[in-house]
């Protein structure tokens, strides 16, 4: 249809006013051919007459169409604006609570083009809607996987989130670590123990796939890991340049729809990454606290866990003591034996005093063949024992180097925190004073610094 104007109305006027127009003309000779006279068909006065009726049947034509056809039109388009200015304050705002598509929907009320474009549009908005929360979503996914650089709070937080995202109900991260699986994080499974011996997890590990079980209503299962009732777990592998690092299970109560499927694969990616970084960020640091000849945490990262202890037995106003120890006669057996027997000596001596702590005791290679162990909340018995136990650990054998028995003892001091306004330094400065004592004693044997008596000769030489 030839247009006019830029507006269809205004276009829809001009043509029925001319079909008005037009069929004004035409009349009186139509009048004419049903037999009316010429001299009243053909007078002027009949044609202005029919000419007016068509004129003014014209524009009411038109004034009717634009009231049935434009004030739909005028409702579409209205709501179309203000769904528009919601989508855009929802985007900006990254809340989309209030701009649902049941909330945002233009109402679709009638059966033809203009109820076609209330529904198409309506499509549409489910789509934007959509793939807004999609961004979303893996905005935050990419957020908090890049904002943790240690293992266990990453594979907390992934796993919180993936929960989140996806709805499901429990889950945990295993993380390889040499060729072990450990469990890094847990959130909602009840027994995780046996999950790294799991055929779908070494599955998963060994294609590089992902592992989707599917559980039947009907079915009981047995050793089930969770307290709910899963349908359907997923084993996601983690790998980084095909690499596996490790494996995320998620388990949930109901089929996972398409989009949470969407996002498991999503974070699979981000994860593979984020793992690796904390993996070598784990590696670097143990690379840089640990001391190479003893495998023991070298003084630098050492003193940073002292002060680490020292500020929570500050806070609690729990105790805190160090054990200190030095080999005696070092020097000896260096001379006597060279250097490199004296580095086996060295690691040897290490191995047995770690072998006679707990998990809690920190060791640490102080200096050349000097020693400090940490001890969290133990009283001044306590700490005697742990001195005791290295000492005698220590002494109890000969190191034997390739055929060769080297004896080795230590002696060792004891300092302990004394009260809450002290520094630090002061327990090094003590067990320092007590060691001195223990070999100013005859060596080989553990001193502890008095309270009150300053330094105390607690254990006698067995050797
Ligand atoms: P004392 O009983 O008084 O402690 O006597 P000592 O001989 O152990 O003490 P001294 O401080 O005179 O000697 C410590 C020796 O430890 C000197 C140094 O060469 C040796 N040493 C320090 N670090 C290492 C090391 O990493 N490897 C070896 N083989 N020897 C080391
Ligand atoms: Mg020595
Ligand atoms: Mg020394």
């Amino acid at each position: 249809m030839k247009r006019f104007t830029e507006s269809v109305f205004a276009d829809l006027r001009y043509w029925m006013i001319g079909l008005g127009v037009a069929m004004g003309l035409v009349f009186p000779l139509l009048l004419l051919l049903i037999g009316v006279p010429a001299g009243l068909a053909l007078r002027w006065t009949t044609f202005l007459g029919t000419l007016l009726a068509g004129v003014v049947l014209g524009w009411l034509n038109h004034r009717l169409a634009a009231r049935v056809v434009r004030r739909e039109l005028q409702v579409v388009a209205g709501r179309m604006r203000e769904v528009e200015e919601g989508v855009r304050e929802a985007s900006f705002n990254r809340d989309w609570t209030s701009c649902s598509v049941e909330h945002c929907a233009v109402p679709v009320t009638s059966d033809d083009e203009i109820g076609h474009t209330a529904e198409a549009f309506n499509a549409l908005l489910h789509e934007v809607i959509h793939a807004h929360k999609m961004e979303a979503a893996s905005g935050e996914l990419t957020e908090t996987l890049s904002a943790k650089l240690e293992i266990e709070a990453l594979c907390s937080a992934a796993i919180e989130l993936v929960l989140k995202q996806t709805g499901a109900t429990a889950g945990c991260v295993l993380v390889r670590e040499d060729t072990e699986l450990r469990v890094a994080a847990n959130l909602g499974l009840s027994d995780v123990s046996r999950l790294p011996e799991s055929d779908h997890v070494r599955r998963a590990l060994d294609t590089r796939q992902m592992q989707i079980v599917r559980i039947p209503r009907d079915i009981a299962l047995e050793g089930v890991v969770t307290r709910f009732k899963p349908r359907q777990v997923l084993v996601v592998p983690i790998c980084y340049e095909s690499q596996p690092l490790g494996a995320v299970i998620v388990a949930s109560d109901a089929m996972l729809g398409k989009d949470a499927m969407w996002l498991v694969r999503l974070f699979q990616q981000g994860m593979g990454l984020a793992l690796n970084n904390a993996v070598t960020h784990a590696r670097l640091q143990r690379i840089a606290a640990i001391d190479p000849l003893t495998g023991v945490l070298n003084r630098r990262f050492g003193m940073r866990r002292l002060h680490e202890e020292y500020q929570q037995a500050m806070r609690q106003g729990a105790p805190l003591g160090v054990v200190m120890f030095d080999i005696d006669h070092f020097k000896l057996v260096n001379d006597t034996h060279g250097h490199l027997a004296g580095d086996r000596v060295l690691a040897e001596t290490a191995r047995r005093a770690q072998g006679a702590l707990r998990e809690t005791d920190v060791l640490l290679r102080y200096g050349g063949e000097e020693f400090v162990i940490i001890v969290p909340g133990a009283g001044e018995e306590a700490l005697i024992k742990v001195g005791e136990r290295v000492r005698q650990a220590v002494a109890a054998t000969p190191v034997n180097d390739g055929g060769t028995e080297i004896p080795v003892t230590v002696s060792v001091g004891i300092g302990q925190l004394q009260g809450r306004e002290e520094k630090e330094e002061s327990i090094l400065k003590r067990a320092d004073d007590a060691l001195y004592a223990a070999k100013e004693g005859g060596r080989n044997r553990t001193v502890c610094y008095g309270r009150t008596a300053g330094i105390q000769l607690e254990a006698a030489p067995t050797a």
